[in-house]
């Protein structure tokens, strides 16, 4: 029945056409002038506002806020607007354009500009969504600014105090976790604080958990170990007991390029790594030393120097396989020296280390 009988329940007029349109609602029913008329191409909302932390950047979203690492806000408001616009389902053949104009550090106008084709009609529309950014702080700024902590990681040394190095890594390597875990949605993890404390540095963390994460990466990187320990601290609303966790990491005593004597009468050893228990290098022979499990990373040991501060040395002779002669820098007599195999004879210098236990040779690059 090719469009006779048929009525715009509108306006009355006659419907003629050729492609009936599905009916699918009461929508259907119109003529296409009135269609259009009570349609509109897009649908927008008259403003929008974005709140964003003015600490961190996140932008609250639903019932959350989230990182989205967005250069400037003019992207997020584009973002927004964006996922707001609904064009008509009927509608084919879309194009669109978002255009932003900052009008000041809290307002920004959104030209949106629609082109589609509805009932046969090609259409097209613009519409202008005032985009007002609202300055907040999220939760987990007010958390950090609160100075809100659950763990905290307290970096100490064997007999010794963590050098500076070791303390800015220690930070480094916990900030580093807390972005990785950023970087994967996780808005719990931070760093509230982290400071130089007595002979050594405090790292104080949002979660038990990270801080045991934290405390474990710097026994990975440095050796040493860690021990943990609860204290009460309050009771929450609900009257559950509220614990902060401190992990109380401990520094090998020794570290990479230091030269020990290990106290077994086989000669000093040059440190070169304390992960795990202690391995080197014996200066009297080049053969590997390694402590054994019960002595762990601090063997009983004397302090004797540091390879860094070794010296050339001239090599005089080289006396038979156990033993060479060197020219002491220092006091410029002829010395016999333990030979290690590392040491090459063909050499014109040396670098030895001048200890209180006599002269040792290093290896090169050392
Ligand atoms: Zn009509
Ligand atoms: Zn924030």
């Amino acid at each position: 029945m090719s469009g006779s009988g048929e009525f715009c329940p509108r306006c009355g007029e006659t419907i003629e056409r050729e492609d009936p349109v599905p009916r699918e609602g009461l929508d259907s029913a119109l003529c296409d002038a009135c269609y259009l008329d009570e349609y509109d191409l897009v649908d927008a909302p008259e403003r929008i506002q974005v709140r964003v932390c003015s600490q961190c950047g996140a932008v609250h979203r639903g019932n959350r806020w989230v990182d989205v690492g967005a250069e400037d806000y003019t992207d997020i408001a584009i973002e927004e607007v964006s996922e707001t616009l609904s064009v008509h389902v009927d509608a084919t053949d879309i194009s669109w354009q978002v255009a932003p104009e900052q009008v000041d550090a809290t307002t920004i106008r959104m030209h949106c500009q629609f082109s589609g084709v509805l009932r046969g009609t090609p259409l097209a529309e613009e519409v202008l969504v005032p985009v007002k950014l609202s300055y907040e702080t999220c939760e987990r700024c007010g958390r950090i600014a609160g100075g809100s902590y659950a763990g905290i990681v307290q970096v100490r040394a064997h007999e010794r105090e963590p050098t500076p190095e070791e303390c800015e890594r220690a930070k480094e390597l916990a900030h580093d976790l807390v972005a990785k875990l950023e970087a994967k949605g996780d808005r719990d993890a931070f760093v509230t604080e982290a400071t130089d404390a007595n002979g050594g540095v405090d790292i104080k963390l949002s979660t038990n958990r990270l801080g045991e994460r934290v405390a474990r990466r710097i026994v990975r990187e440095f050796g040493g170990s860690y021990s943990d320990y609860e204290t009460l601290v309050t009771e929450d609303r609900d009257g559950n007991e509220v614990y902060r966790v401190t992990y109380a990491v401990r520094l090998p005593a020794y570290r990479p390029g230091e030269v020990i004597d290990v106290d077994d009468d086989e000669g000093p050893v040059l440190v070169e790594s304390n992960r795990g228990n202690l391995k080197g290098t014996r200066l009297t022979t080049g053969e590997r030393y390694e402590s054994s499990y019960e002595d762990g990373n601090t063997p009983d040991a004397e302090r004797l120097g540091w390879a860094e501060d070794g010296e050339e040395a001239v090599l005089v002779s080289v006396t038979d396989e156990h033993a060479i002669q060197v020219l002491n820098p220092n006091t410029y007599e002829t010395e016999t020296v333990a030979r290690p195999d590392f040491l090459d004879p063909d050499s014109e210098t040396v670098r030895v280390l001048d200890t209180s236990e006599g002269l040792f040779v290093l290896p090169e690059n050392t």
